[in-house]
C-alpha cells in the first residue's frame, strides 16, 4: 500500500514538473510587444446605408476556401440543428480596389496544411491545443490554400485586414511578404500579447496597424463603422463578443453590398438563430448582442451578400 501511495506521489511530482516546464515552454513561444500604428483613413463623412450602396465606388471581392474543420457545428446548442455535420469552412477573401491596390479579408489556411496534415505550420503550442480541442479531421485540398489563390489571382496584398486573430483566420500570413500591412482592431493585439503562441503565425512580420474606431462613424443599426478608403468601398464594423476586438467588414463588391462577417456569425443558421459558439466566443453574451444588430441590419437590408466565417458564402438572409 505504501508503495502505490510513494509511486502515485512521484507521479504526481513528475507531472506537476513536466507541467510547468510545458507552461514556460508555451509562454517561450511566439513574440511579445507587438508595435502597432494607428491606420489611417481619410475624412470620415456620415451617410445612408442607401447612399452607400448606391452610389460609392465599387469594388471587386474574391472569396475562397482553404479547406473544412470538421466536426459538430453546434457543440450544445441544439441537437436536432440543421447541417450541423458540416464542418467548419476555413475562408479567405481578395479585396481589389481600383485605386488602393489588392487586400485580403483573413488568409485562411496556407499551402503547408496540406503538405504537412492536418496542422500544418501551426506551433507546437497550436497543434497541442487543436489535439485537445478539435477531431484532427481537416479536410484539405492540393489546390486550395492561399498562397495558390494568391498566384491564380495575380494578387500583391497592400495590407490584410483581420476579422479577428484566431489560428484559422490567421494561419495563411506567411504567405505574404514581410512588408505587408496587419490591420485589425488593437483589442486583438492585446490577445496577441497573451496568446503568444499564435504570434508564431506572423513572426517576422513587422508592419502591425490598428483601426481606430472612435474616429469612425456612426452608421444606422451597425454603430461604429470605419469606411476605410473614405469612398464608401469598404467599411470596417466593429462586432466584438467572438472575440474582444472582431471586425466585420461591408464591401461594396460589383455585384452588390456585401458583409463579411468573420466569426460574429459561423453560418447562415447562427442569423436565423442568433447562435454563437458557447466554446468559441470570449463573450457569448456580447456576441448575441452584435448578432441581434446584424440581424436587424440585414432585414432591412436582405440584397446584402452574406460571407459568413465558416460556412462558404455567399449566402443570404431569407
Ligand atoms: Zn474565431
Amino acid at each position: 500500500m505504501k508503495k502505490i501511495f510513494k509511486f502515485a506521489l512521484i507521479g504526481t511530482g513528475l507531472f506537476s514538473v513536466f507541467s510547468v516546464i510545458l507552461i514556460l515552454f508555451l509562454l517561450k513561444d511566439g513574440f511579445t510587444d507587438v508595435k502597432t500604428v494607428i491606420f489611417s483613413v481619410p475624412e470620415q463623412n456620415a451617410v445612408s446605408w442607401e447612399n452607400i450602396f448606391s452610389n460609392s465606388e465599387k469594388i471587386e471581392l474574391i472569396a475562397y476556401n482553404t479547406g473544412v474543420m470538421e466536426g459538430d457545428r453546434y457543440p450544445e446548442i441544439d441537437m436536432d440543428m440543421p447541417d450541423r455535420n458540416k464542418g467548419y469552412d476555413v475562408n479567405g477573401y481578395i479585396i481589389r480596389h481600383k485605386t488602393r491596390g489588392d487586400f485580403l479579408v483573413d488568409t485562411g489556411f496556407d499551402e503547408s496544411f496540406y503538405r504537412n496534415p492536418p496542422f500544418g505550420n501551426s506551433p507546437f503550442a497550436i497543434k497541442l491545443l487543436l489535439n485537445l480541442i478539435s477531431n484532427n479531421n481537416f479536410t484539405l485540398h492540393e489546390d486550395r490554400n492561399i498562397n495558390l489563390y494568391l498566384k491564380k489571382y495575380a494578387v500583391k496584398p497592400e495590407g490584410i485586414f483581420f476579422t479577428h486573430l484566431h489560428f484559422d483566420h490567421i494561419a495563411g500570413v506567411p504567405a505574404v511578404t514581410d512588408d505587408v500591412k496587419l490591420i485589425m482592431d488593437g483589442k486583438e493585439i492585446n490577445f496577441i500579447n497573451k496568446a503568444q503562441s499564435l504570434g508564431s503565425y506572423l513572426k517576422g512580420k513587422n508592419n502591425f496597424y490598428t483601426l481606430d474606431f472612435s474616429k469612425g462613424i456612426d452608421m444606422p443599426v451597425l454603430g461604429k463603422c470605419i469606411d476605410v478608403f473614405g469612398d464608401g468601398s469598404f467599411l470596417a464594423i466593429s462586432t466584438p463578443g467572438h472575440s474582444a476586438g472582431h471586425v466585420s467588414y461591408i464591401v461594396n463588391s460589383v455585384n452588390g453590398p456585401a458583409l463579411v462577417t468573420g466569426d460574429a456569425v459561423f453560418y447562415k443558421n447562427s442569423l436565423k438563430y442568433n447562435l454563437g459558439h458557447k466554446i468559441f466566443d470570449a463573450d457569448y453574451d456580447r456576441a448575441v448582442k452584435t448578432r441581434q444588430k446584424i440581424i436587424e441590419f440585414l432585414k432591412l437590408y436582405p440584397e446584402v451578400i452574406i460571407y459568413p466565417g465558416h460556412e462558404a458564402g455567399p449566402v443570404y438572409f431569407n
